[in-house]
This record gives C-alpha cells, sequence and structure tokens, in this order.
C-alpha cells in the first residue's frame, strides 16, 4: 500500500459528524494532507483555487447544492483527481453506475463504501490507490497484454462503452447512437478496441464482452429516455459470438431483464475472414431478428463475400465503410462505389448509414447521394454516455448552402 502521509486527500462529505469520522479514520491510517468540503459546490471551487490535483478525493452521493455525481463528473472532465472512492448509503446499482462513469473519464475508481464509514472498509479502499497520473497516457497505441489481463479487465468492469451518434441527414436529427468499447487499463491509459478484439476473439471472451456492451448501453437507453432522449443504439458483434447458437436467447434475455426492448437495438456485424459454419451463423441470425433486434452489415464493401451475405441475411441495415466515405468529394471510384451501395440497399429496403463523415464536403455528397444517416468526426466523436443528452440538447445540423 502506498503510504498516505504523502497523499492529499479530500473529504467531501455534507454531514458534519460524518466528515470528521472519515477525516479521523484517515488520520489513524497516517493520512496528513487532509482538506474537507460540505457539498460538491464547495469542493470544486477548493479544487479550482488549488490549481493541481489532488491525489484522492473521498465523496458522498447525496448532498446538498451538488450532488456526487455531477461533481464527479466536474473532476473527471477538469481532471482535478486522480482517484475517487465513494461513500454512500445509496443503492448498489447506482454505485455501479457511478463507478463506471467515473472510469470513462479516466479517474482511478478506489471502490464503493456503504455507511457507516468502518475503519476496515476504509483501508481496504485506499489500499488499492495507485498514484499514477491518470491523464498522462490517456489513448496508448500499444501495449502488451496476456489473456488473464483481459479476463481480469472484464471482472474489474474496465471495459466502457462509449457512444458516437448518428444523425438523419435530411432532418439533422439525432437517431441513434453505436456504442464502441474502450479499455480503461490502470497504469496503461485508454486502449482503442483494435487492439483488443482479435484477442479478445482468440481468448474466448468475444462473447462477455457483448454482454457486457449490450447491457452498459441498455442502462442508457432508459437513463437518456428518463430525461426525454428516446434513441436506439447499435453495439458491435464479432462473427464468433454467433457460433454459439445460446446466443440469441442469451441477448434477447438480457435486454428484456434491463427493461429495454430488442427493437431498440442493432446488432452491427463484421465479416469475418475466418470460415464459419454458415447454417449455424445463419440460424443466429435468423432467430436475432425474430426476436426483434436490427441487424447491420458493418463496414459494408470491405469483406469478400458481402454480396452473398446480403440475398442470406436477414439485415436491416448497411453501413458504407469509411474508407470510402474518406475522400469521397475528390475520388470518383469512391463515388461510384457508394452510389452502387446506396442503390443496392434502396431496392432490399435497408436503412443506410455513412460511418467516418469527416467533412463539411463528405456530409453534402453523401446527402445528396441520399444516404439516410451520418456517423463520423464532423457530427461528433465517440463520447461517454452521460454525454449524450448534453450533446443532443447543443447539436445543429449544418445549414443547407
Ligand atoms: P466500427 O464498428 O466500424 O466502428 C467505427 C470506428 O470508426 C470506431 O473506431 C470509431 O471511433 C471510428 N470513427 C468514427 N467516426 C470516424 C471518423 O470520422 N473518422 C475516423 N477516422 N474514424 C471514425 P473504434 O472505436 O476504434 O472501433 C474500431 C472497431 O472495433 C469498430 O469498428 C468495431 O469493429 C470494433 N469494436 C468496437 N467496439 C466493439 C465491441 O464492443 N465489440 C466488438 N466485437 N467490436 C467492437
Ligand atoms: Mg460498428
Ligand atoms: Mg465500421
Amino acid at each position: 500500500m502506498v503510504s498516505l502521509s504523502s497523499c492529499t486527500i479530500l473529504v467531501v462529505e455534507d454531514h458534519d459528524f460524518q466528515r470528521r469520522t472519515a477525516l479521523r479514520l484517515l488520520k489513524e491510517l497516517g493520512a496528513e494532507k487532509l482538506l474537507e468540503a460540505s457539498n460538491g459546490r464547495e469542493a470544486l471551487d477548493l479544487l479550482v483555487d488549488r490549481g493541481e490535483p489532488v491525489d484522492i478525493i473521498l465523496c458522498d452521493l447525496d448532498m446538498p447544492e451538488m450532488d456526487g455525481v455531477e461533481f464527479i463528473s466536474h473532476v473527471g472532465v477538469n481532471q482535478l483527481a486522480k482517484a475517487v472512492a465513494v461513500v454512500s448509503a445509496m443503492d448498489i446499482s447506482i454505485l455501479n453506475t457511478v463507478e463506471t462513469m467515473a472510469r470513462a473519464y479516466g479517474l482511478q475508481v478506489l471502490g464503493s463504501i456503504s455507511k457507516p464509514l468502518s475503519l476496515h472498509d476504509l483501508t481496504a479502499c485506499m489500499a488499492s490507490f495507485q498514484p499514477r497520473d491518470a491523464f498522462k497516457d490517456a489513448y496508448v497505441t500499444r501495449t502488451e497484454f496476456t489473456a488473464d489481463d483481459l479476463r481480469r479487465g472484464l471482472k474489474e468492469r474496465e471495459f466502457i462503452a462509449f457512444f458516437q451518434p448518428k444523425v438523419s441527414f435530411k432532418t439533422g436529427e439525432v437517431q441513434g447512437v453505436e456504442a464502441l468499447v474502450r479499455w480503461f487499463r490502470p497504469g496503461h491509459g485508454v486502449i482503442s478496441p483494435l487492439y483488443f478484439i482479435d484477442h479478445m476473439e482468440h481468448a474466448g471472451l468475444v462473447t462477455p464482452l457483448t454482454e457486457v456492451l449490450l447491457t452498459q448501453t441498455c442502462g442508457y437507453l432508459k437513463a437518456w429516455a428518463q430525461r426525454g432522449f428516446t434513441i436506439k443504439a447499435s453495439v458491435n458483434v464479432s462473427m464468433h459470438c454467433l457460433e454459439d447458437t445460446s446466443i440469441a436467447d442469451r441477448l434477447h434475455d438480457l435486454v428484456k431483464e434491463a427493461d429495454c426492448d430488442p427493437r431498440q437495438i442493432t446488432l452491427e456485424l463484421t465479416e469475418s475472414e475466418v470460415m464459419m459454419d454458415v447454417a449455424k451463423v445463419l440460424n443466429v441470425l435468423a432467430r436475432l431478428r425474430l426476436k426483434g433486434f436490427g441487424l447491420s452489415i458493418d463496414d459494408f464493401g470491405t469483406g469478400y463475400s458481402s454480396l452473398q451475405q446480403l440475398s442470406n441475411v436477414p439485415f436491416t441495415e448497411l453501413k458504407i465503410d469509411q474508407s470510402f466515405v474518406k475522400d469521397s468529394p475528390t475520388q470518383g471510384r469512391h463515388r461510384t462505389i457508394i452510389e452502387t451501395s446506396l442503390d443496392l440497399a434502396r431496392k432490399l429496403s435497408l436503412r443506410t448509414v455513412a460511418e467516418g463523415v469527416e467533412t463539411r464536403a463528405e456530409w453534402d455528397l453523401l446527402k445528396s447521394q441520399g444516404c439516410q444517416q451520418a456517423q463520423g468526426f464532423f457530427i461528433a466523436r465517440p463520447m461517454p454516455g452521460y454525454q449524450i443528452p448534453e450533446w443532443i440538447r447543443m447539436w445543429r445540423a449544418p445549414e443547407e448552402c
């Protein structure tokens, strides 16, 4: 355990007695640099005045003025601490959501302690603190890891869904989001799926990952709907998941248990290079479709058997790969491929989405070609789920020229 004497710890708690108890227990554990605040607003002012991040924040959730959830989101966005620990009498499911949110900001989460605070719980919580700079290496490009690291990461809930909006070309309306996983790996920053999805497939862990992402996505769909934003979501599914015939029932049950409807969810499938058991895969896809899930063919045009797949699988959406969208305003060949793909999709009654829209010129071109939905950095980068409602409120579609 890191010596707490060198750590600056901020205790945020509105209840005087409980705040004093926390400070006393931390002193017993050897902490010397202690700060205190009685609500989120006061704590935020203190942190901003201080000008440098504290090591650990021990925070209550239910507080007047500014509650702990809002406070932690400010701490995350403004990088005001390295780690947080939540102390609360709240239900465990709320604590889990807050933990997930804090991780999505790149904060180290030391855990949730239920009230009343005990020396035993506090010791266990503080022992997990690692004095790294949480933001220094955010978005690392490549890192070494083993199947055990991935397994542990799943257990420790280090895989977090980010969401990228999908908007209508015609009306600008936000119609959905795509869930994209990020690995918040302690000590290594945030790792892109491009570096670990293959490993997950080989380690047989991609189905549990899909379930984690689908669960997080359903949680957010409900939270957004409660705030008045009823949208749909897409989740990426590796073809490897479809080798297990029980997957259709499992995904359906998971969505139902989360109190969502499979019709709100589209599963995006990318063609695999590996030859699969075609009969088995078609069986699973047909059953997923029957249960109400939408099915999207992702990265269309990059695989080798797209046309054959289209005729066999009950797809509902076609996503034009970003490699064709890129430079389409200047590349005649890309434009032709897009035109042909859109024409095919129309004839098969599939919704069309262009991914990787990065510029106004690409937006204008795809819109004029009749593509239905746009997704890409021109609209928004993938973001943590809690940011979606605020983003939708602020979003304005590009004006007609
Ligand atoms: P994808 O499903 O085709 O997702 C689109 C990728 O393009 C995402 O990369 C997204 O961040 C990126 N992107 C979006 N707009 C733009 C843009 O305008 N310009 C550029 N250059 N890139 C853009 P990301 O998040 O790194 O994901 C990469 C791939 O990893 C995904 O490609 C998907 O195949 C896979 N993946 C992501 N999350 C999951 C997951 O939960 N499960 C599985 N099985 N695969 C996943
Ligand atoms: Mg996708
Ligand atoms: Mg794609």
